[in-house]
């Protein structure tokens, strides 16, 4: 089985509910620099006050930091052992070259990075309804993945809430950093020969099932 993988894609093409599902079914470790970066505001720690502005206006937090926070993570045994899911990370081509050098250290590898692909639309669509939760920071969709009960989390009955970036005028700037920032990875990974591309237009149980029979 495929042990150490990357999701890329833009905003709201499913990553973080696809990284979710795989972790509970494949015991990966999840490494998602948003969600790490939005507990680290909500403990109003360093790194975490440092990020806000950055995350209100949707801008990309600076590259030492996010790489500081996922070379944490690496040097956990137990990552190492289990493998991990990379989500969020690398955003850009200066974070991947730095990841390529402390994966060296460590003498690992990427095997796969899975890049989702979807339209505007579905962008939009995803990101309005998103509600993510408080306690556990699991997310729910208000069109497409309801809570059983409305506000509630069905994994851990935390409250379920709207985040600050998935306001309209704040998407618009993400989609404007993915394009510019994010969407060279596509290539570069793509010439290493790890890429294997997905629709995220489709429904994300299709998905699933496609990615899972890659790994
Ligand atoms: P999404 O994938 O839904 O856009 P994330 O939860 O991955 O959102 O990230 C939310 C915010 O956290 C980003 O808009 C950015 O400000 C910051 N962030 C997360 N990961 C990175 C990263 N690798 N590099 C820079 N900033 C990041
Ligand atoms: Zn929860």
């Amino acid at each position: 089985m495929m042990k150490n993988l990357i999701l890329v894609g833009p905003p709201g093409a499913g990553k973080g509910t696809l990284a979710e599902r795989l972790i509970d079914e494949k015991g990966f470790m999840h490494i998602s620099t948003g969600q790490i970066l939005r507990e680290a505001l909500a403990n109003k720690t360093q790194i975490g006050l440092e990020a806000k502005a950055y995350m209100d206006k949707g801008e990309l937090v600076p590259d030492e930091v996010v790489t500081g926070i996922v070379m944490e993570k690496l040097s956990e045994d137990e990552v190492r052992t289990k493998g991990f899911m990379l989500d969020g990370f690398p955003r850009t081509l200066n974070q991947a070259e730095l990841l390529d050098e402390g994966l060296k250290k460590y003498g690992i590898e990427i095997e796969v990075v899975i890049y989702l692909e979807a339209d505007q639309d579905t962008i939009i669509k995803r990101l309005s309804g998103r509600r993510a939760c408080r306690e556990c920071g699991r997310n729910f969709n208000i069109y497409t993945m309801k809570p059983q009960k409305e506000g509630v989390c069905d994994h851990c009955h935390g409250e379920l809430f709207q985040r600050d970036d998935d306001k309209e005028e704040t998407v618009r700037n993400r989609l404007k950093v993915y394009s510019d920032s994010t969407a060279p990875l596509v290539d570069f990974y793509k010439e290493k020969g790890s890429l294997k591309t997905f629709n995220g237009n489709n429904d994300l149980n299709v998905i699933y099932s496609e990615i899972k029979n890659v790994l």
